[in-house]
């Protein structure tokens, strides 16, 4: 038997009617979305239209002008500043176009961080960092600086980074797009399976085969409002 109680669980994100506006820029015109568990979204639309923005709202790392962000049934527009850091940390995990490690920590430290900004002990946080850097083929880099890593490889330790607190949805913003395209597949992979094991993705990509290929549903965006949504076939 499903219960209200259930299928409000299935719910991971929903935005209603979600607005941003920098001065006359409106970034986001009305944005109203549902992200269920398990759900693999592509998010594609020109520059400037407002994907970046929106992966934001989802975050929490800014606010909408008008209208609703609730990240697992919390309303993120009733928490306060600290609240929101520490809810976005629990449950989000995001990866970006150049990867933003901090230059000066290693692969292993990058990643292990993630889970002592909420509250782990550093020994339990390298041990799980080290444990993801393994799953993700690259264990042997876990002493690495970033400048001495691949772009690839920088890439999985961003991902590695995003898995740390088991987020309840991984944000992905063109997680492809400063990579070649033998290093971008190995990422698409990486994505793929890990929504096979059930995690939850958005991810923005400029690369039609990149969203097809990784997500069960294409939501299209342009000037700050979505304009179709499609269910995708499987072609795994
Ligand atoms: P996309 O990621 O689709 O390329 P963005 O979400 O980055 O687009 O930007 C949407 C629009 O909002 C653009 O016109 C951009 O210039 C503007 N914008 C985004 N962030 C800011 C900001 N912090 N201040 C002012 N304008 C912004
Ligand atoms: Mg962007």
């Amino acid at each position: 038997m499903t219960t209200d109680r259930d299928r409000a669980g299935d719910v991971v994100v929903r935005l209603d009617d979600v607005r941003r506006e920098y001065g006359d820029v409106k970034a986001l015109d009305g944005v109203s979305l549902e992200i269920r568990t398990g759900e693999a979204i592509a998010m594609m639309g020109p520059s400037g239209c407002g994907k970046s923005t929106l992966l934001n709202m989802i975050a929490g790392l800014d606010r909408p002008t008008s209208g609703t962000v609730r990240v697992q049934g919390q309303d993120l527009g009733t928490l306060n500043e600290t609240r929101l850091a520490l809810f976005r940390r629990r449950h989000i995990g995001m990866i970006f176009q150049f990867f933003n490690l901090i230059d000066d920590l290693s692969a292993l430290d990058n990643v292990a961080l993630a889970a002592q900004l909420t509250g782990t002990s550093a020994r339990h946080a390298r041990r799980r960092a080290l444990e993801l850097l393994d799953e993700l083929g690259i264990a042997e880099r876990k002493d690495t600086y970033p400048a001495a890593l691949s772009g690839g490889e920088r890439q999985r330790v961003a991902v590695a980074r995003a898995l740390m607190n088991r987020p309840a949805l991984l944000l992905a913003d063109e997680p492809t797009g400063a990579l070649d395209s033998r290093s971008g597949e190995q990422v698409m992979d990486l994505l793929i399976d890990l929504n096979q094991i059930g995690q939850t993705l958005l991810i923005v990509t400029h690369d039609p085969n990149l969203a097809t290929r990784c997500a069960s549903r294409l939501v299209e965006l342009a000037d700050g409002r979505i304009t179709r949504e499609s269910t995708l076939e499987p072609t795994a």
